[in-house]
């Protein structure tokens, strides 16, 4: 069985952050990853969305923020329960970002922020995007949100080199992961220390017993994805409504709300867990588009449609749109592949939001369309392959369920 996702750390280096260690701390750990993601500052938060939502507080309310519709629904939560109106832009026909000539209509004088979010590491048309930010609205602030693109670049360089901030999510699914987890980087000193003073007043110290639990639920999600375990929740997920529960809520589709603990500081086990991927994070980032590379040139030799992108993608995920996607899934899951569905929604179709799927037809059709392929640091050119025939021959079996 080849599963869909692999945590990016091991159990070792799991039971290593469970030792205190002297300068192994969360200052640190916010520093390091400003300096590897070109930013003067760092803060480190209990999730990417009570980042975001603390930087919307430091900023005021009642403004517009304009992000993409094709995005994970915490950031319009975020936008939301912070007392701001985000105004979603719907993607491209063709691609699953936000094209510039998209982003433009949706800006003017009223925009304070304007979310910019390379998905799955594919590089946005970032000139493009940032001219007619310029031109429309030049006092909004720039967020790039590289929860699903940490290092993306483009011909010029880093794509957030000129951004005002960005904002990174350290969950389970990210290309490095505390367990939960966010990470602002900003470089206006002051706004650091207001989005800082922010954070230390409003957010609760994690409980004495946070630390193992931390642990326990690392340790469970490590053996979650390796067998017998993975075929089990694997079979719960398709089976039963058992694990909606944990996913609905986690991502909050059944309405805008947050997580209880979204306000309860990580622990220093996160931290060190964190500066442990961070020292091997361009090690993670070779092998990611290594297979990602594979996979594009196999894939497009085999006539299937991949995306374009620029040969920089950093593959926080290898998506792949399909006809059928359920059917696809299932197929693929007999053959031992196991697929992903992310963002299997389009943001202004949730329930608080509740714009009709017209309103953002290709944000939705996406929503309805895209399966992610097994692409995490440790897989062999052998399974990629693998992985490369069981597609064909799901497609020779059922063509119509492809594209
Ligand atoms: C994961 C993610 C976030 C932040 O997620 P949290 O679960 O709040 O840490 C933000 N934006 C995108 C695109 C994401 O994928």
């Amino acid at each position: 069985m080849i599963p869909r996702l692999r945590p990016p750390f091991g159990l070792l280096e799991l039971a290593l952050a469970a030792v205190p260690r002297p300068g192994y701390d969360e200052a640190r750990f916010e520093q390091a990853f400003a300096n590897k993601f070109g930013f003067e500052h760092g803060l480190f938060f209990p999730y990417g969305r009570s980042a975001l939502y603390a930087l919307l507080k430091v900023r005021g309310q009642d403004r517009q923020v304009v992000m993409p519709a094709y995005t994970c629904s915490v950031v319009a939560h975020a936008v939301a329960l912070s007392g701001n109106k985000p105004v979603f832009v719907d993607c491209g026909q063709e691609h699953f970002n936000m094209p510039p000539a998209a982003l433009e209509p949706a800006l003017d004088e009223q925009t304070s922020m304007v979310i910019l979010t390379p998905i799955f590491g594919y590089p946005i048309e970032r000139r493009d995007c940032e001219a007619v930010i310029k031109k429309k609205s030049p006092d909004a602030f720039v967020l790039y949100d590289l929860a699903y693109a940490f290092g993306v670049h483009d011909k010029r360089g880093p794509q957030a080199q000129e951004a005002d901030a960005a904002l990174f999510g350290l969950g389970i699914g990210k290309q490095l992961s505390t367990l939960f987890g966010g990470i602002l980087l900003l470089r206006d000193p002051e706004l650091y220390q207001a989005v800082k003073e922010f954070r230390d007043q409003t957010f609760k110290k994690p409980g004495r017993l946070a630390g193992l639990n931390k642990f326990s639920y690392g340790k469970a999600v490590y053996f979650a994805f390796r067998e017998p375990f993975l075929s089990l929740v694997d079979l719960l997920e398709r089976k039963t409504p058992l694990l909606n529960r944990f996913t609905r809520h986690y991502y909050g589709v059944d309405g805008i709300a947050m997580p209880a603990d979204f306000q309860v500081r990580p622990t220093a086990l996160q931290a060190r867990l964190g500066l442990s991927q961070l020292e091997r994070y361009d090690q993670i980032e070779t092998q990611r588009w290594a297979i990602g590379q594979r996979y594009e040139l196999k894939l497009a030799q085999a006539g299937f449609k991949v995306f374009e992108g620029q040969e920089s993608q950093t593959y926080s995920h290898f998506p792949l749109a399909v006809a059928e996607r359920d059917r696809v899934i299932a197929a693929m899951l007999d053959k031992g592949v196991g697929l992903g569905k992310l963002i299997d929604y389009s943001c202004p179709c949730l329930p608080g939001y509740d714009y009709s799927p017209d309103a953002h037809p290709h944000s939705y059709w996406f929503s309805q369309h895209l399966v992610n392929l097994p692409c995490w640091p440790g897989m062999t050119v052998a399974q990629v392959d693998q992985v490369i025939e069981a597609l064909g021959a799901c497609r020779d079996q059922s063509p119509k369920d492809f594209l």
